[in-house]
């Protein structure tokens, strides 16, 4: 089996550890035992990190499409290669099963070589003037970008905070989780393998507020990028006013499903399932509520319980797993809360609702039915296995309760009517929206929420212009 290796953080190329800094212990969410001991920076750590920043973007602001898309390229072929490595290190610090880690470094792959191409489409525009005179447009990329990334995509999520910038011309400093800092190295290290120069991407990880205040507290930093919760991307974007950096944010969901009576039932349930209990439902564009038309929604209910109850939980790396653990030992205790919570208030659980074994953080797949709105897990996002499952009498209603939360990030619809499909795209308040389909990602399509959810984009071309900033040149 692969060995979980040693850890350290990637400043100016170099490995650092030791030298007394303090040091977090990361842990195998299937056994809760500790696996590695992960140095954390300290200011001279992140003076020197910003320092090196702001000459990797001097490098690579100069540098050309085809030497950006060569890096790009190449770090896709390496992960390739390391792939099964890659992905047993991001089940062994984050808990989701092997074939998932597989999957997610796939999409890194498929997201480099789409970004590779990106780089030779940064277009501006030249405007109509009269002779002898010319004014143009620019994209020109922002400058040092401060990247924050969470634990539930561990390949994934640097992935995208390090490949957008990089197209774009930019040098980052990536803060990955703590918890999950071994697979993020190991997407910086395919980049750095494959030619970057070492000036223009870098790995700190430290106490979350420590870093992003001092590295936001910097003028060399020009973007914030940021997954994870609302309250916190909040903090950070005040943070990122002072000294006026463009941010994405990338927040909290709760993935509202419209289901119709005239859906395919059995075709929602056997795609909404596996959808909720993907990465233990950590994962902001996770199907959360299932806002169910009345004459459908006992069989809906029932069937949904009935295939929870089938979903094989265990270690990630053991064969036939459908379900790993949670990442760490808050979700679990949240969950518990929320669960409690909602019986409190007279909700009906389905199946579900405990922890399972005292080893790890393993907890099992759940369904609420029947809960009443001022429940707290119909309105905080829950990021766990849990199904929440209530009836609603018409296309008006349904509607009204996928928009009444202040998120908007992901949400789903299944019906068979065309005109009700094309009513609900118009409709429905978020950034993306899968209709008759969970899947609503690719390396080609923006990714991103509305309202709380965030703003801007990752992937696709508008990931790379979300690194990039204009300017207008007029010449007499
Ligand atoms: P959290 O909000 O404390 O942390 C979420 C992420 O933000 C972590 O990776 C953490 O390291 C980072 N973070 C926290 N404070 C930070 C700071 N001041 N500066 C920079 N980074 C900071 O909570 P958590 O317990 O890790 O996760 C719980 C909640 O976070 C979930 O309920 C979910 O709502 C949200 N979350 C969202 C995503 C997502 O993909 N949008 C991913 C992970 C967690």
């Amino acid at each position: 089996m692969t060995q979980y290796p040693a850890l350290h953080m990637i400043i100016d190329g170099q490995k650092i550890s030791g030298g007394g800094r303090r040091s977090f212990d990361v842990v195998n969410p299937a056994t809760g035992e500790v696996i590695g001991a992960l140095p954390l920076a300290d200011p001279a750590d992140l003076d020197r990190a910003l320092e090196v920043a702001a000459k990797g973007f001097r490098i690579w602001r100069k540098s050309t499409p085809q030497e950006r898309a060569n890096v790009l390229q190449g770090a896709a072929r390496l992960m390739l290669e390391r792939a099964d490595d890659l992905a047993r290190i991001a089940t062994q610090e984050q808990g989701k099963p092997f074939a998932e880690a597989k999957i997610e470094l796939m999409m890194n792959v498929g997201l480099f070589n789409f970004y590779a191409g990106e780089c030779f489409r940064i277009y501006g525009r030249e405007l109509v003037r009269p002779d002898g005179q010319r004014s143009t447009v620019r994209h020109e990329p922002v400058g040092p970008v401060a990247a924050f990334a969470p634990w539930n995509f561990p390949l994934g999520n640097p992935g995208r905070k390090l490949g957008a910038p990089i197209a774009a011309g930019c040098s980052v400093i990536l803060k990955s989780a703590e918890e999950t800092p071994a697979s993020a190295l190991g997407v910086l290290q395919c980049l750095l393998d494959a030619g970057l120069p070492k000036e223009v991407a870098q790995a700190v990880f430290g106490v979350p507020d420590e870093v992003s205040t001092h590295l936001l507290g910097s003028p060399i930093i020009r973007k914030l990028s940021f997954t994870g919760s609302t309250v916190v991307g909040k903090h950070l974007a005040r943070l990122a006013t002072e000294n006026m950096q463009r941010t994405t944010m990338e927040l909290g969901g709760h993935g509202p499903v419209l289901v119709f009576g005239d859906a395919d039932v059995d075709q929602v349930l056997d795609t909404a399932v596996g959808g909720k209990y993907r990465n233990c439902g950590q994962v902001c564009v996770s199907p959360t509520r299932f806002i169910v038309q009345e004459d459908v929604f006992e069989r809906f209910r029932d069937g949904f319980i009935e295939r929870a109850k089938a979903v094989k939980v265990g270690d990630g790396l053991e064969q036939g797993t459908q379900m790993g653990p949670m990442a760490n030992p808050r979700r679990p205790e949240a969950i518990d809360r929320l669960i409690g919570n909602a019986r409190d208030k007279g909700a009906k659980l389905g199946t579900g609702g405990e922890r399972i074994g005292n080893r790890g953080f393993f907890y099992q797949p759940s369904v609420l039915s029947e809960i009443p709105l001022d429940a707290d897990i119909m309105n905080e996002e829950p990021f766990g296995p849990i199904a929440l499952i209530n009836p609603f009498r018409d296309e008006e209603s349904m509607i009204a309760e996928a928009n009444r939360l202040p998120y908007g990030l992901a949400a789903y619809a299944w019906t068979a009517d065309a005109k009700r499909q094309r009513r609900l795209a118009t409709e429905i308040e978020a950034g993306m929206i899968g209709i008759n389909t969970h899947m609503i990602g690719g390396a080609d399509a923006p990714f991103g929420g509305v309202k709380w959810s965030g703003h801007g984009s990752e992937d696709g071309p508008e990931g790379v212009l979300a690194c990039m900033v204009t300017k207008a040149v007029h010449e007499a």
